[in-house]
């Protein structure tokens, strides 16, 4: 499935850090690590990331930024490379870190999709995880069953709950994005809210019960009307905008007559494959603009055209 025109590593995957799972329930280790002087603490605020003023690289603190995190989250064990380990924390509870931290302008604290734009693809996968990590923290506070509080466990990969002891795991939400063919068309929908004329691959959340395919089918059908089938897998993109994993798909289309959902989108049509080109090769100047390379839509939407 045009196979040399996959990405070998879309931004937000990638980490060059080793996850070590195996070492998350070891508390002995993991005491040792929070105390190490090499180990590094990647700042977070209210799910921006640190990021160096003077130069695009994640900005990693010491442990004494421990003093200021967010005690119910405590540091979340992100990975080890080269025999350090690497924690994020978050510093939400601090009203204003940047002079708490007596940064001046050495650092600051930025969104991820802009930051990713100039960030290294292993800075931005760190980044990434860590922001879904925090994210995720912050809103399992209390337990899904019994409503009690929960505490931080296996260096913040579990949270468990105080009283009935259930368990709670980070999640990850599978999406279905998918290029819709037809020859020499392709189906792209926009949102209401998209600047003009952008469109993009169609996409919606994996149901219960449902394989990748099925939910292929069903998304394209409810979204625009069109039937496909021959549903084959692209590439995948980590997407922690809170908690996503975007699979990307291609499909070919056995209908064409295009009925838009307008409770999901604006608009869905048909693209030439030379629409689509020129789009591409100067963005911003035809009838139709295409999502930027930072989302797997972009690589789906080249690898067809010029395929
Ligand atoms: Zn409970």
């Amino acid at each position: 499935v045009y196979a040399a025109a996959v990405p070998s590593s879309l931004v937000f995957a990638g980490s060059p850090l080793d996850r070590v799972s195996e070492r998350r329930k070891d508390a002995a280790w993991l005491a040792a690590q929070l105390e190490r002087e090499e180990s590094r603490f990647l700042p977070f605020w209210r799910l921006n990331v640190l990021v160096k003023s003077e130069k695009p690289e994640l900005a990693w603190a010491t442990g004494a930024i421990r003093s200021i995190q967010d005690p119910r989250t405590g540091a979340v064990l992100l990975g080890v490379a080269a025999g350090v380990a690497h924690f994020a924390v978050d510093l939400s509870r601090v009203d204003d870190p940047v002079t708490e931290l007596g940064l001046g302008g050495a650092a600051s604290f930025v969104e991820l999709r802009a930051a990713a734009a100039t960030l290294s693809g292993g800075d931005a996968a760190i980044a990434a995880q860590g922001r879904q990590m925090l994210d995720w923290h912050a809103r399992h506070r209390f337990c899904a069953a019994c409503g009690r509080a929960t505490s931080v466990k296996d260096a913040g990969y579990m949270r468990e709950c105080d009283e009935c002891d259930a368990q709670h795991f980070p999640r990850t939400d599978p999406v279905v994005i998918m290029l819709v063919e037809s020859g020499e068309r392709c189906l792209l929908g926009r949102q209401a809210g998209w600047p003009v004329p952008m469109y993009s691959a169609l996409a919606g959340f994996v149901e219960a019960g449902e394989s990748l395919e099925e939910a292929v089918r069903r998304e394209v059908k409810e979204e625009s009307g069109i039937a496909v089938s021959d549903v084959r897998y692209f590439a995948s993109q980590p997407w922690p905008f809170p908690a996503s994993l975007m699979i990307g798909c291609l499909a070919r289309a056995t209908t064409s007559e295009v009925t838009v959902d307008k409770s999901e989108l604006e608009d869905a049509r048909w693209f030439t494959r030379a629409e689509i080109l020129a789009a591409l090769r100067a963005p911003g100047t035809g009838v139709v603009m295409v999502p930027p390379p930072l989302a797997i839509a972009h690589h789906l939407i080249r690898a067809w055209a010029e395929s």
